[in-house]
């Protein structure tokens, strides 16, 4: 068998609001992602991966530029963001129909500056009243840049699917093999998601007081209640004073880091979520069963 592969890693870019995880979930459906510890990924963040016979995308995000997160945009769109950036084989980046944001244009200014194709996904083009303004529109759009493609769409339309990927296939590079087994499981990487969302969370709340000992371990993940998945995690430092530190003053950082989780967690899941946290030392980790389960270390 000498048949090829084609596999690549596409960046999904925008402010808030204009419809990036709505699309995500379009285009996953209900294989939601895998996140990779093998070491060529580690640049980039996979938040989802979707495979058709040979061919495999890998929607990711980058570090630093946080999908949906309401942040000051400089915060995510960075000079290290923009590096990692250098690395997909597309950028997907997507802005609403007929309205135009400063931060809209800041992007396109630093996406500008990568030397990869960009696909303008122009989203929401439902609330175009007057469809006669769509063409004169997506003709000034064209004067802007010159995008790789340009790509009006509805992204809660089961359509997206298939006009995204058709457009992305193109940039797919040639591969020996998938890159990811093509089996999408839930449960497991699902969980390993929310521990990283959580993590994330953390991280960006200590800064560098508590760097690289945290992990994260989902001790309870249950949704048989069809209207809210209850989860419960626990942070494992090494030191007492780490505790100390990632719970806060009247356990404030905590519950701060909490509230963002879950609302990334709510989006990852498309459910309402009732987050518990607990911050727990790790001793001798090693006699410690969970600590092991946490690394990874697991015969499941
Ligand atoms: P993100 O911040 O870029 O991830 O945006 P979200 O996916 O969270 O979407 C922001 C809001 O836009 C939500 O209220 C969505 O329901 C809405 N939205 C997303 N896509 C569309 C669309 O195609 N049409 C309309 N009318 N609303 C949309
Ligand atoms: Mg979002």
């Amino acid at each position: 068998m000498t048949e090829k592969y084609h596999c690549g890693f596409v960046a999904i870019i925008g402010r808030p609001n204009v419809g990036k995880s709505t699309l995500l979930n379009t285009l996953l459906g209900r294989k939601i992602s895998i996140i990779s510890r093998k070491p060529q990924t580690t640049r980039h963040r996979i938040i989802g991966i979707k495979t058709e016979g040979h061919e495999q995308i890998m929607y990711v995000d980058t570090p630093g530029l946080h999908l949906g997160q309401k942040k000051a945009i400089n915060r995510y769109l960075n000079k290290t963001a923009l590096q990692s950036l250098s690395d997909v084989d597309a950028v997907l980046f997507v802005f609403e129909a007929l309205v135009w944001t400063d931060e809209d244009d800041w992007t396109l200014e630093k996406l500008k500056t990568i030397n990869k194709p960009i696909i303008a996904v122009i989203n929401k083009i439902d609330k175009i009243k007057d469809k006669d303004r769509l063409l004169p529109y997506l003709a000034r759009v064209g004067e802007r840049f010159a995008f790789a493609e340009i790509i009006p769409l509805c992204a809660r339309q089961q359509k997206s699917i298939e006009l995204i990927e058709n457009a992305v296939k193109k940039y797919l590079p040639e591969a020996d093999e998938l890159y990811f087994p093509e089996e999408m499981v839930t449960d497991r990487p699902q969980r390993f998601m929310i521990a990283e969302l959580i993590r994330e969370q953390l991280l960006e709340a200590l800064g560098q007081e508590v760097p690289h000992s945290i992990t994260i371990e989902i001790e309870e993940f249950d949704d048989s209640d069809a209207a809210i998945t209850r989860i419960g995690a626990i942070i494992w430092v090494e030191q007492e004073g780490q505790k100390a530190i990632a719970i806060g003053a009247q356990g404030r950082r905590l519950k701060e880091v909490g509230r963002l989780s879950r609302l990334e967690i709510e989006r990852l899941l498309n459910k309402k979520v009732f987050l518990r946290l607990w911050v727990k030392v790790r001793g001798a980790w090693s006699d410690d069963e969970r600590a092991l389960r946490s690394l990874g270390f697991t015969d499941e």
